[in-house]
């Protein structure tokens, strides 16, 4: 079976959340499974794309409104990813820096697909499935049975992973210029309320769909940033499937990015030194439970309240912890967060950016990661988190119900209920008695430790998904 997955990230190529880990890892897993899995994304100016080799494999071109772009398609030349990667480069266009950020952005991603369709339509490669992440690669399952140059890929089965149903890719619909030529009658199949709606054509066009977590799924049906009506509707077609994490990248024992391995053996004096690594590095007292938050600094992850959980939980315990924040985003937050590290500097540090290998040091040596969100379609930080023996706290949502079972309930995390700092406060103060009881830390780490969350279940599922009738 030939599944080409058709992503805007991928890890290691290009990362900005959790999609680039799913992408990354998925067709890994499904190609163990003896599936012919592909991965298909945007060329970047990123270090891995000029580190490795490429071969081009198509050079053509496609229209948009009066213009012509080159195409090129790049296939990496050794599988290093243990699958086959492309990249689709169109000088102008899909040939930037970032993933996302730019004015033009609705036609970047229009042009990525339709780019890919022309390729394998003028290639005739004909894939079994075309699995499409996000919006941004959601007017595939449309373009493929309405766009007559791709005749070709009519009945191709696709399939559609929302991995956060916040972001839809709405555009005004004189950008229906720039899509290949359609089948005007089916202009409803792209609409959603007067506007170009990419994640509802997907819900709409594909044969079946996915949210990340069943919990997720569930919350989309009652809420879904006005899709809710469109998801109930399509009801038949909707599934939720947990993301697994890659247990070969995320591994204490050989991550090449940690300064010290560990097991499950070992875990204590593993942490112990991973901690003081990183409490040296940011002045702290590795004396005290470390509580540490990484992620985008935007209202879904919660991020809005960190300033305040750090001040309560800092001030009503008299300084008995410390807590460090790794990430970046909203600039009112950032700010807020420099001023308290000045404030507070015994007990909190901060380090603004995306910072692929101190996320790893810092899932190693912190006793409890938080994660205060107020959505989260799946989470992978406390699956992370739990691999290297380190105690989620979470706000009960998504996801992270799938994934964190309290403590009182015979599970091995931390929940709380409403999204507000009195509550994450409280199950801060509730982990600080947890973190005296050297023994029951003890039994704690090495259970997570030894969860299995890998993609073995979910890539079976996602196959089966993709037999189904
Ligand atoms: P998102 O909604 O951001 O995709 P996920 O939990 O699905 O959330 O995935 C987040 C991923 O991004 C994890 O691998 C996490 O470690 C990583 N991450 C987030 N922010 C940062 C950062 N500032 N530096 C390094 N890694 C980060």
């Amino acid at each position: 079976m030939k599944v080409f997955h058709l992503s805007v990230e991928c890890f290691p190529v290009a990362k900005v959340g959790g999609l680039a880990d799913v992408v990354g890892a998925l067709p890994k897993y499904q190609t163990k499974m003896g599936i012919d899995a592909k991965v298909v994304m945007p060329w970047y100016n990123k270090p891995f794309v000029n580190e490795n080799e490429f071969e081009v494999v198509f050079d053509g071109f496609i229209h948009q409104i009066h213009h012509m772009y080159q195409v090129l398609v790049m296939k990496e030349k050794h599988n290093v990813l243990g699958y086959e990667l492309y990249l689709v480069k169109i000088p102008g266009l899909l040939d930037r820096d970032q993933v996302y950020g730019y004015f033009d952005e609705s036609q970047q991603f229009i042009a990525f697909q339709h780019a890919v369709l022309h390729w394998l339509s003028a290639m005739e490669i004909r894939p079994d499935v075309l699995h499409c992440h996000d919006y941004h690669t959601g007017l595939v399952p449309f373009m493929v049975e309405y766009c007559q140059d791709f005749d070709f890929l009519k009945g191709v089965k696709t399939v559609g992973t929302i991995h956060n149903g916040e972001y839809q890719g709405t555009m005004d619909w004189q950008m229906s210029n720039y899509m290949p030529r359609f089948d005007a009658w089916k202009w409803g199949l792209l609409d959603w309320n007067g506007r170009i709606n990419p994640l509802a054509t997907m819900i709409k066009c594909s044969h079946e769909f996915t949210a990340v977590s069943q919990g997720y799924m569930h919350e989309l049906f009652e809420d879904a940033q006005g899709l809710q009506d469109l998801i109930r509707q399509e009801h038949r077609k909707a599934h939720g499937i947990i993301n697994g994490i890659d247990t070969e990248v995320w591994n204490p024992m050989t991550d090449i990015m940690l300064n010290d391995h560990y097991s499950r053996e070992n875990v204590e004096e593993g942490k112990e030194k991973n901690k003081k690594w990183l409490c040296e590095e940011y002045g702290l007292n590795p004396e005290l439970p470390l509580f540490a938050f990484i992620g985008r600094f935007a209202g879904e992850k919660g991020a809005d309240m960190l300033p305040d959980i750090v001040r309560r939980s800092i001030s009503e315990t008299e300084g008995a912890l410390n807590i460090l924040i790794l990430g970046s985003g909203n600039p009112q937050i950032e700010n807020t967060l420099k001023q308290l590290q000045e404030e507070f500097h015994v007990n909190f540090a901060m380090d603004l950016g995306y910072k692929e290998a101190l996320s790893h040091k810092i899932y190693a040596g912190a006793d409890f990661l938080l994660m205060p969100s107020r959505v989260e379609p799946c989470g992978l930080n406390q699956m992370y988190a739990m691999r290297y023996g380190t105690i989620p706290i979470v706000r009960y949502t998504g996801g992270l119900k799938d994934t964190v079972t309290d403590i009182s309930s015979g599970g091995y995390g931390l929940n709380y209920t409403f999204p507000g700092t009195d509550d994450a406060v409280h199950a801060i103060k509730r982990a600080l008695y947890l973190y005296d009881d050297k023994e029951e830390m003890q039994n704690l780490r090495k259970t997570i430790m030894n969860l299995d969350f890998s993609w073995q279940k979910s890539a079976e599922n996602y196959v089966n998904l993709y037999r189904k009738n």
